[in-house]
């Protein structure tokens, strides 16, 4: 590069530090337009990220910018789809929800989209059925800031009602988080569900406060086991061999999930070889990149959905 091209750049550069990127044109023409900003002008300002991002969710919440992907649950007895879990994600962009669902939270509008995912994937099942496919359970996540949406459980029922399926197919993913954060409205909401028919599956075991004692008292159908315990169990030691010890935790764990009579679900597998292991353990089902990414809604039925056989009509064969 030469010199002359090399200045100009620069001065570009320090003009875009210089400006502060919050005056760009907020409908930036990339698909990930955050990188490109961090790219040319370092953000040094954590705040001007979260604005940023605040003004992105605003915009979806307005314009219908939220899409939801579904990664498939597969069961390890037969090898068939369990399930989905859907994994909402910003139209055109690769923000990350583990970005924007922690800005979402801090901005009080969790109640808006914890209700637009769950409108979603109800949609989205009536989509499924309508292309003539077997229907598995879709489970949503709940953050703990949704819990001031003390008419959810209502909301949900209502949707379901209005659009013929039983509640047995749709389960709401939690943490323990809620409990810590506020004890009785998580209560309300567990009987609320309880009394929809609506399944609790306990995610991300294994991470943060994680405590064994929850298991015990959360009425959780199914526990999800976090990638992160999973890996730190199945890690090689020095020789190269498996831990022992981390084998040994991993397999405690799923059988005391079953003496508590819940379904343990593996989440982040991505070789062969964790799957024969779980599969030797007795976990249930398993979720993770070795049987898929999560995927726009219309994909699912050629990829893992079976069509229901068709209905011999009276006389048809006679
Ligand atoms: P989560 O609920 O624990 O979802 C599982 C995450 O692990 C997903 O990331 C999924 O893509 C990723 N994952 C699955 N299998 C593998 C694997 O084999 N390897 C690796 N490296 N990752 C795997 P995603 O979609 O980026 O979501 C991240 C988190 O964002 C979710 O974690 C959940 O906490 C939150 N989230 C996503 N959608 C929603 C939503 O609609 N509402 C709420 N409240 N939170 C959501
Ligand atoms: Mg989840
Ligand atoms: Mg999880």
């Amino acid at each position: 590069m030469n010199n002359k091209l090399f200045s100009i750049l620069l001065a570009l550069l320090n003009l875009g530090r210089s400006l502060n990127f919050s005056m760009l044109p907020t409908d930036f023409p990339f698909p990930d337009p955050f990188f490109f900003r961090k790219f040319l002008f370092p953000v040094s300002v954590p705040e001007t990220r979260e604005r940023w991002i605040l003004k992105a969710l605003r915009r979806a919440i307005r314009k219908d910018g939220f899409t939801v992907f579904y990664q498939v649950k597969v069961d390890c007895r037969t090898g068939q789809t369990a399930g989905f879990e859907a994994l909402l994600r910003l139209k055109g962009m690769k923000l990350s929800p583990a970005v924007f669902i922690p800005v979402a939270e801090r901005a009080g509008l969790m109640e808006r989209i914890g209700r637009i995912v769950a409108e979603k994937a109800i949609w989205q099942l009536t989509q499924w059925r309508e292309e003539g496919m077997e229907l598995c359970p879709v489970s949503v996540n709940f953050s703990a800031s949704q819990l001031c949406d003390q008419g959810y459980a209502g909301f949900l029922r209502d949707l379901l009602e209005q659009c013929h399926l039983p509640s047995s197919l749709l389960k709401i993913e939690i943490t323990e988080s809620i409990l810590i954060q506020e004890r009785e409205a998580a209560v309300k909401l567990f009987s609320d569900l309880e009394e929809v028919g609506i399944g609790v599956h306990l995610d991300d075991f294994g991470t943060g406060y994680s405590s064994l004692r929850y298991l015990t008292f959360l009425p959780s159908e199914s526990v999800k086991l976090d990638k992160t315990l999973l890996d730190a169990c199945l890690r090689r030691e020095m020789d190269g061999k498996l831990s022992v010890e981390g084998k040994i935790l991993l397999s405690d764990i799923i059988r005391m999930a079953h003496d508590l009579r819940k379904t343990i679900v593996v989440e982040g597998v991505e070789y062969a070889w964790q799957v024969e292991i779980l599969k030797g353990f007795g976990c249930d089902q398993i979720q993770g990149f070795y049987y898929g990414q999560p995927q726009p809604g219309a994909e699912i039925p050629r990829l893992y959905l079976s069509r229901k056989q068709p209905r011999h009509l009276p006389g048809l064969f006679r």
